[in-house]
């Protein structure tokens, strides 16, 4: 079960949307319990594949718990470099597909099994 409070989740959608066609990324993290609650945009990584960051040159901190990313298109479901990627940057991941909803917005963990997603106030 991953938790994700609303606020947060709403603005993840908006840059998300601000973001297409290119794909968005960012760092989630929790400043309360396990509640993800803040983003940190990687606005170096805007437009590129996602198999061409580099983990080893991200932000990646104790404060970040995993990662959350767009898809263009319909399918939320994670790619091979998704997973690798998955694996280097933590242990929960979200994927909103288009159109960047709650409903088109998956939660998964490092190995790519798929969790699901509460939605807090
Ligand atoms: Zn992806």
């Amino acid at each position: 079960m991953v938790k994700v409070k609303r606020g947060t989740l709403k603005a993840i959608l908006e840059a998300a949307r601000n973001t297409y066609p290119r794909e968005f990324i960012a760092l989630l993290g929790s400043t309360k319990g396990r509640v993800l609650d803040e983003f940190i945009v990687l606005p170096s990584t805007f437009g590129e594949s996602l198999s061409s960051i580099r983990a080893d040159l991200l932000p990646y901190n104790a404060g970040s718990i995993g990662s959350v990313h767009s898809h263009p298109g319909p399918n939320a479901r994670p790619s091979k470099a998704d997973l690798a990627m998955f694996r280097a940057m933590g242990e929960i991941h979200l994927i909103t597909a288009y159109p960047f909803s709650l409903e088109s917005t998956r939660a998964y963990d490092a190995a790519g099994k798929e969790l699901e997603l509460e939605v807090v106030e």
